[in-house]
């Protein structure tokens, strides 16, 4: 099973992420995780990003690009995989169709959480409440608005890209968890059907 998880910062692509790697044996990518262990690791690629993200921009797309390809690669990717926080522009969109079509695999189904704003904001200060003090460098008001404004420009329009390609499904991600996670599970379900 090949997914995308779409939505913006706080939508919840992490924690339904690792619901279903627990579920469905399959991996996580996000491209977030991969570029804060760079940073912790003081890598090249972590030296480039940290600021960047800091700032809740994007980081270049080869970069990004260059490491989805190298991880898809691994064994563990032969099951499935879950892409969360990648593709966050079209760009990433077309190079990821490129890199599936040379290895001859398809995406199952993309899958949008749709919420509003307001609940994100919460989310997030949910989140560093939460976390007792160690909280993400992007995890303030100001690189949050940042990177909302980052979502709605440069991430949004892959929706449309999604849409048009017939893959796309959007899920109500203000319901609880769990009812996230069924009306997840069921569109997994339905995919591998078809
Ligand atoms: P996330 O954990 O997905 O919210 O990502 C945190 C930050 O990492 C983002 O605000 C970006 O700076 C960077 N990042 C993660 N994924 C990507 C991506 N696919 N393209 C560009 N930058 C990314």
């Amino acid at each position: 099973m090949r997914i995308i998880l779409l939505g913006p910062p706080g939508a919840g692509k992490g924690t339904q992420s690792k619901r279903l790697v627990e579920r469905h044996g399959v991996v996580q990518l996000s491209t977030g995780d991969m570029l804060r262990a760079a940073v912790a690791a003081g890598t090249p690629i972590g030296l480039e990003a940290k600021d960047i993200m800091a700032r809740g921009q994007l980081v270049p797309d080869e970069i990004v690009v260059a490491i989805v390809a190298d991880r898809i690669e691994e064994p563990d990717c032969a099951r499935g995989f879950i892409l969360d926080g990648f593709p966050r522009t079209v760009a990433q969109a077309e190079a990821l169709d490129a890199m599936l079509l040379e290895k001859n695999l398809s995406l199952d189904v993309v899958i949008e959480l749709k919420v509003d704003e307001v609940a994100l904001l919460a989310r997030v200060e949910n989140r560093i409440a939460e976390s007792g003090g160690e909280v993400r460098a992007d995890d303030n008001a100001e690189a949050l608005a940042k990177r909302l404004e980052v979502y709605r420009s440069q991430t949004a329009p892959l929706v449309e890209y999604y849409a048009e390609t017939g893959q796309l499904v959007s899920i109500d991600g203000m319901q609880p968890i769990e009812a996230v996670a069924a009306e997840i599970d069921k569109v997994i379900k339905a995919s591998a059907e078809a």
